[in-house]
């Protein structure tokens, strides 16, 4: 059964729903959760929510964190196509060729959820010292081995359970993960601890802020129920962060992610790839109207649209007064 929780931003308990029963719209694993804002602190969650247990069914193999792109991805990529999203993409490089990370004195670098191990895979070639955590053990030891991470290096837990040294690392890193957490306030207190001070935490997620979330409402690919059971804005994400003591110092769209398109765009065009020829072509045009969507979305991000967000925390020097929420830099 699935499990009713205090607000974790506040212990409030009252909520005001958002969406009914959503469903599982990436690996179709029956079941449905509401989508829920706290009155309190405005923090928006699924509530109630999977337990922990029954989170695991939603967790196949094929589900890869990080939002890779659907494995039917309908438009192939052929040549055409990829100069297409390399041209769409033009403008981003242009603003933001220099990665975030690229522009830190390399140090030693926490990835959070490591995965299949492609963020610290560039991190160790930028000469950082790779740390990896993530607790699907069989994943972790071949994303350790395949990266040649030791053992003492190679974390096996939640984030939530961790015992890592204070003041030890220079970057940690959570891609697609937050939104996944059972307990974000405490991971973040965590962080707090584990940054030596000036460190940054770099947080990749999807924006329910973004015009897109609204636009798309609960068929928004970036809710991912059940397995989000946060849908962080800027300003729910920063606020959580400040109370931790962390400082938003860089808040922009994340670039590459394909997770633009309707999902039911998706859902239609799986379904009709058989039948009759008229059906099929129907399914031709959803394909290049996701196709479409994907592009404007690439192009659109360096002007301030961004359904999925960067934010680079940091960590300051100086003990950190409690800070007020950052009420500048609230973009969709
Ligand atoms: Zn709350």
């Amino acid at each position: 059964m699935p499990e009713s929780v205090p607000c974790s931003g506040c212990a409030g308990e009252r909520f005001e729903t958002i969406y009914e029963d959503c469903e599982d719209l990436w690996v179709f694993v029956p079941g449905a959760f509401p989508v829920v804002r706290c009155e309190a602190c405005g923090l928006v969650q699924t509530n109630p929510r999977p337990t922990a247990s029954e989170l695991k069914a939603y967790y196949p193999d094929e589900y890869q964190p990080g939002g890779s792109p659907p494995p039917d991805n309908p438009m192939g990529s052929s040549a055409p196509i990829r100069w297409l999203r390399w041209l769409a993409a033009l403008p981003y490089r242009l603003r933001w060729r220099q990665g975030f990370v690229s522009g830190l004195e390399p140090g030693r670098a926490l990835d959070i959820g490591a995965g299949n191990g492609t963020r610290l895979s560039n991190l160790d070639a930028g000469g950082w010292e790779p740390w990896l955590m993530e607790p699907r053990q069989e994943l972790a030891r071949k994303t350790s081995e395949s990266l040649g991470i030791p053992g003492d290096r190679t974390i096996v837990a939640y984030a939530e359970d961790a015992d890592l040294p204070e003041e030890h690392f220079d970057l940690i890193v959570m891609d697609h993960v937050v939104e996944h957490l059972s307990d974000p306030p405490a991971v973040f207190n965590s962080i707090a601890g584990w940054l030596k001070p000036g460190g940054r935490l770099l947080i990749t997620c999807p924006n329910y802020g973004s015009l897109e979330s609204r636009l798309l409402g609960r068929w928004w690919m970036g809710l991912d129920m059940p397995r989000h059971l946060f849908h962080f804005g800027t300003d729910t994400l920063s606020r959580m962060a400040a109370e931790a003591g962390l400082v938003v110092e860089d808040l922009r769209p994340q670039y590459g992610v394909l997770l633009t398109s309707s999902v039911v765009l998706r859902r239609g065009s799986k379904q009709r790839t058989r039948g009759p020829l008229s059906f099929r072509a129907v399914g031709v045009l959803e394909r290049a109207a996701t196709f479409g969507a994907e592009l404007i979305v690439t192009a659109a991000q360096p002007f301030g649209y961004m359904p999925m967000m960067e934010v680079v925390f940091v960590k300051p020097e100086v003990v950190p007064q409690r800070l007020a929420p950052s009420s500048e830099a609230i973009h969709s």
